[in-house]
């Protein structure tokens, strides 16, 4: 199937940078908000993001017009159902998206695919809401999405190989390298990753170390551009808190106990760069 127009459900930070990435490699884009005032940032954001790489000669600047002038915008679902793929990446709650879903399902066109970006929601989960399932799939992108070049690609059980080629190949022509996932809390990158942030607050914790000595431990010893610390300030505590606490009672498995300390910091309010005070002060 050609696919020449991709909706998008939220134009929160995750839905804009989907939106870009989409129009810059030539595709039609519906943007659907419940929010007005989302869906202007989300065009005053790609706009300035966009003027960004042409002064960068990045692209050019016939691309940034061409971009901007395939992106709509909308208030109203109907809209979508001329749409070939919808992303859905709107805030990360199971209700509303099983809400979406089915309102999306029942205006779209039948061969459409529907994607969702959710970090933690179980795609198998989401697919069962659906009358079609096997037209399901999950497609987490990175934040910043046009920065980051990685899409996990998520197999529901429900999906079918088809759906999964045509997401992949959509993954590529946005300019993503996409890997295959099977459906599971964290899929790959943040179970690696948020566990392994976590160890290194029991680490901080123990006080074998500080949290310079700590962090520069990672970056000059295994190579990481930033310490776990300061990534996880970056992240937001509350947000590393809310990850460790779905393994922990996903895997049911105690190696995924959220570390007494990140709890503490959360409990005071020290939530990292966004509150100016996490593990570091900023
Ligand atoms: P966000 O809060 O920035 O944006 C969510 C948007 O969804 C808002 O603009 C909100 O108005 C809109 N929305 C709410 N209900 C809606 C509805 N019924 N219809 C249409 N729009 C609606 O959130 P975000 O950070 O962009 O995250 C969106 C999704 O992407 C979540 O599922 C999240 O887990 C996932 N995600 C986030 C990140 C990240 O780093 N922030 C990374 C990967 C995946």
């Amino acid at each position: 199937m050609a696919i020449e127009t991709v909706g998008i459900i939220g134009s929160g930070l995750m839905g804009t940078g989907i939106a870009q990435i989409c129009a810059v490699a030539g595709l039609k884009v519906i943007v659907r908000d419940i929010n007005e005032d989302a869906l202007a940032r989300a065009i005053k954001s790609i706009t300035a993001s966009l003027s960004k790489l042409v002064e960068k000669q990045k692209i050019e600047d016939s691309v940034k017009t061409a971009a901007l002038a395939s992106i709509t915008t909308t208030t109203e679902m109907k809209a979508l159902a001329s749409a070939d793929f919808i992303i859905e990446a709107a805030t990360e709650n199971l209700g509303l998206k099983q809400t979406i879903l089915k309102e999306m399902e029942s205006i779209a066109s039948p061969s459409c695919i529907i994607a969702t970006n959710t970090s933690s929601v179980s795609v198998t989960k989401l697919a069962a809401t659906l009358s079609k399932p096997d037209r399901f799939i999950g497609m987490h992108f990175f934040n910043p999405v046009p920065v980051m070049s990685l899409v996990e690609i998520i197999r529901a059980v429900q999906t079918s190989e088809a759906t999964f080629a045509e997401t992949e190949a959509l993954a590529r022509r946005v300019g993503k390298t996409p890997i295959g996932v099977k459906n599971a809390p964290g899929f790959v990158v943040n179970r690696i990753l948020c566990p392994m942030i976590n160890e290194a607050i029991f680490v901080l914790q123990e006080g074998l170390a500080s949290r310079e000595e700590i962090d520069a431990g990672m970056k000059l010893g295994a190579n990481h551009p930033i310490g776990p610390l300061a990534l996880a300030d970056l992240i937001g505590l509350d947000t590393m808190l809310a990850v460790m606490n779905v393994f922990y009672a996903d895997f049911k498995d105690p190696k995924y106990r959220p570390a007494p300390l990140l709890q503490e910091m959360v409990d005071a309010g020290y939530l990292g760069r966004k509150t100016g005070r996490g593990f570091y002060q900023y």
